[in-house]
């Protein structure tokens, strides 16, 4: 799977939002878009899931053109948006019952992995926000799409949840031969989940920096209390600033 985003022009009325944008997701690879609010993120993502058409530019999916083309990709908005009348696990399995390949045994073992296995018949009102995201990000997981792309699923969590969710998802997508599109504006985030960091600047979003980062797999919360992190996270700042 190779991801290809080619000079993605985007407007609201008058208001360019998006100038030029480009860069690639590798097969397997976690690439994290980081900017400030209000940049144009989800915006690039609604173009990316094919939700809106891009005034100008093309998206390539393994070389094809998917532009304006929904379903290639499994698709997790920043609320979760899981069925009410739906359980856990018929949530969980959803993607993959449209595809007609649910399997329930593997739902069940990954729900037992995303601490839920007492909550498969529990219904989404029952839940906590961050076993909504763990249910929504199973369902993804569990999609035939080889790219699942994130729009700040943890951004609404406080801040002990939000590293244990980061942690679990790493744990969990690491078993998975999957790519992560993973969309931030969090600069710790970004740097402890990625492979990529692609930085955008605002008014309009361009893409500032492509950060390519080196720390070694699997991840713990060690990382981010070390020297290196720091430093990374400095230029990072310093390179928002510019
Ligand atoms: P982010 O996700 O980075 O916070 P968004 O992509 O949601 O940013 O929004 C980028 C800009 O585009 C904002 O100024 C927002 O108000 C504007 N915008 C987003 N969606 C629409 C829309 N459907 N119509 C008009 N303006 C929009
Ligand atoms: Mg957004």
């Amino acid at each position: 799977m190779t991801l290809q985003i080619e000079q993605l022009h985007h407007s609201f009325g008058k208001k360019k939002i998006l100038s030029n944008i480009s860069f690639t997701i590798e097969n397997g690879e976690f690439v994290s878009i980081l900017g400030p609010s209000g940049s144009g993120k989800s915006t690039l993502f609604h173009l990316i899931g094919g939700i809106l058409k891009p005034e100008q530019g093309k998206i390539r999916l393994n070389d094809w053109d998917i532009t304006n083309e929904n379903g290639h990709l499994s698709y997790m908005p920043q609320n979760p948006s899981l069925f009410p009348w739906r359980t856990v696990l018929q949530n969980a399995m959803l993607g993959s019952e449209l595809a007609g390949k649910a399997d329930e045994t593997k739902a069940i073992e990954l729900l037992q992995k995303a601490n839920l296995g007492e909550m498969i018949h529990a219904y989404p009102n029952q839940l906590s926000g961050g076993m909504k995201q763990r249910v929504a990000f199973v369902r993804a997981l569990l999609s035939p799409q080889s790219l699942i792309c994130l729009d700040e699923p943890f951004s609404a969590l406080d801040s002990f949840t939000k590293k244990e969710m980061q942690q679990w998802l790493l744990k969990t997508w690491e078993a998975y031969d999957k790519s992560i599109l993973f969309i931030t504006h969090d600069i710790e985030e970004a740097l402890f989940l990625s492979d990529h960091v692609i930085l955008l600047s605002i008014n309009p979003a361009t893409v500032k920096a492509s950060i390519k980062v080196p720390f070694k797999r699997p991840r713990d919360e060690q990382l981010y209390l070390s020297e290196e992190f720091l430093q990374w996270k400095r230029k990072i700042v310093e390179a928002l600033k510019e």
